[in-house]
């Protein structure tokens, strides 16, 4: 075990569990349910039971939680273990579904039916609600409360048989219709649906309840801590009620921590959802998801998500995380792992009027600053150069040091230029610098030690390979989504804007999904699903957003 690793209260747990030799070996599972693809907040979970088993030699399952067959696809699956593999987790021989558990679990519901603790009801959906009462008002007995056993498993095994039409009847616990905790007033523990599973296929038409299922299937694998969100709390005595009953061979604990949740993002699948069925994004992987599929596809890299979630910390108080701590893990895992490039993305021609009409020279330039492993590139330099426009100034300010009418600028790896003329299109737009350059000031070997106060990056025209590149920026515009009543309402319309931009001739052998720093921009990723020369911004150099989204989430 590492004595750096922050100790929280679940790895406190562990430690005295292990200590007491209450427990060998520490075995836990992430549960998804196959129904969307997996969030940021998942990633917090992930971490969690994979990292406290492999921090104590212990183990994890991968467990399919699929017992609503209709929401849930093979789709989500396939993508549920790409997720977790990417992020660096691996459960070994140990996928499993609550479905593998089918037969075991009917088995379980005949053995509650057999001890009397289990009765099929016979009530309406609609008044099984109104006999449920309210937090207020206790519940009342339904009618079929009191059949006998016998009667009770002629029922069930009829449901089985599919006998009946869907809602008919529903398998029930009998623990307290007046209990002050609803999940105990006789909860459904099996109900009729009429619809193939996906990976059970047809062979069922009753499903177990999530309830009922869960738990069982930890105690069949011998999970020993169970560890949920903090809405499973109201269900742990519903939990351990169903392992009182059964008394299984292994009875594993359930232990509820807060779910992860970032600023201006969505963590409900449900929702997520509805922004890929209504187009708002481009699907599951659009860069701007909060999903492992669209953080990938930005290009984050797994060691900062795994990074975030470690300084997020595990706790019991519900937390709204600002998206610039997640960023910030971001900027520091690239900042170390990203060669540097040059790209211009609103370009601007710059002409040097005293440089050789067909001269090329090559411009030797490090791939980082602070590595020299990372080695250097070549870069053709040449009388027609690509600048950022931002990096021109018309009527600057005196303290303006790129690039003025008059004004002097180092390019980068380059020489010294000076803005003699100014060429505008007939709207006043400048479309054009008239430069001169100043031969003994080439970087590393001129003569000159003359120096100026900016440097600019640049791309020689004639050798740039041209390039689309995403920018983005937050999906919503209120600092918790979550919490609005119709998300559309807060919906940012200007969180994708697409430039014409044009890079470095090195930038197009980048491979698929590779990341690099535009010097000055930020970092980008080359495309991994759409064909061509296409970059999406993984994050920006600095956080633009820190002072506006700590405020926001003060008032949020
Ligand atoms: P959603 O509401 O997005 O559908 P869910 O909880 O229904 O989420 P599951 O697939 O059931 O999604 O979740 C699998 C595991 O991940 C569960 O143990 C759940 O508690 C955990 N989890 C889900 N969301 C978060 C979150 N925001 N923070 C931490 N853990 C989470
Ligand atoms: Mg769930």
């Amino acid at each position: 075990m590492n004595d750096s690793e922050p100790r929280d209260f679940i790895r406190k747990i562990i430690d005295e569990d292990l200590e007491s030799g209450k427990h060998a070996e520490i075995v836990t599972r992430f549960p998804p349910e196959p129904n969307g693809y997996l969030h940021i907040g998942h990633v917090m979970s992930i971490c969690l039971n994979f990292g406290v088993a492999a921090e104590t030699g212990g183990r994890t399952y991968l467990r399919f939680d699929d017992t609503n067959p209709g929401k849930e696809s093979p789709e989500y699956v396939e993508a549920i273990e790409k997720d977790v593999h990417w992020l660096g987790f691996d459960w070994g021989d140990r996928l499993t579904h609550a479905s593998d558990y089918f037969d075991r679990l009917y088995q379980s519901a005949i053995e509650l039916i057999e001890k009397g603790v289990a009765y099929v009801d016979s009530l309406s959906a609609e008044e099984i609600r109104e006999y449920r009462g309210t937090l207020t008002e206790p519940g009342k007995d339904s009618p079929y409360r009191d059949r006998s056993i016998d009667e009770n498993l002629d029922l069930f095994a009829r449901m089985y048989a599919g006998e009946f039409a869907d809602g008919e009847h529903l398998l029930r616990a009998k623990i307290d219709m007046a209990s002050p905790n609803m999940n105990l007033r006789d909860p459904a523990i099996y109900r009729i649906r009429h619809i193939p599973h996906q990976n059970a296929g047809d062979k069922w038409c009753i499903y177990p309840m999530y309830d009922f299922a869960h738990g069982l299937s930890d105690a069949y694998e011998g999970i020993t801590h169970s560890l949920c969100t903090l809405e499973f709390e109201d269900h742990r005595p519903l939990y351990d009620w169903f392992l009182d009953q059964l008394q299984p061979e292994h009875r594993p604990r359930q232990i509820e921590f807060s779910r992860l949740n970032i600023a201006y993002a969505i963590t409900s699948k449900r929702k997520l959802n509805a922004l890929v069925e209504e187009g708002v994004v481009s699907g599951w992987d659009d860069p701007r998801m909060p999903t492992i599929a669209g953080m990938r596809r930005r290009g984050y890299p797994p060691e900062a998500l795994r990074e975030f979630v470690v300084r997020a910390g595990v706790t019991k108080k519900d937390k709204l995380i600002e998206m610039g701590a997640l960023e910030n893990c971001v900027r520091e895992t690239l900042g170390d792992s990203a060669p540097r490039r040059m790209a211009v993305l609103r370009p601007l021609k710059v002409v040097l009027t005293n440089y050789p009409e067909d001269q090329v020279e090559v411009m030797e330039a490090k791939n980082h600053p602070g590595n020299p492993d990372f080695g250097t590139r070549e870069m053709p330099f040449s009388r027609e150069l690509w600048i950022e426009q931002d990096d021109f100034m018309e009527d600057a300010p005196r303290k303006f040091f790129r690039l003025k009418p008059g004004g002097e600028v180092r390019l980068r790896f380059g020489y010294i230029i000076r803005c003699d003329e100014v060429i505008k299109n007939d709207d006043g737009d400048v479309v054009e610098l008239r430069c001169s350059y100043d031969p003994d000031t080439r970087s590393g070997t001129g003569t000159s030690d003359r120096k100026v106060k900016g440097t600019i990056h640049w791309v020689s025209c004639k050798h740039a390979v041209d390039a689309s590149v995403r920018l983005y920026d937050r999906l919503f515009t209120e600092a918790n989504p979550n919490a609005v009543e119709d998300f559309h309402s807060v919906l940012n319309p200007d969180s994708l804007e697409t430039v014409s931009a044009r890079l470095e001739p090195s930038l197009g052998e980048l491979a698929a999904g590779e990341t690099v720093q535009f010097e000055r921009l930020g970092y980008f990723c080359k495309d991994a699903v759409d064909d061509g020369a296409i970059f999406n911004r993984v994050v920006t150099l600095r956080d633009s957003w820190a002072k506006l989204e700590k405020q926001a989430l003060q008032q949020a």
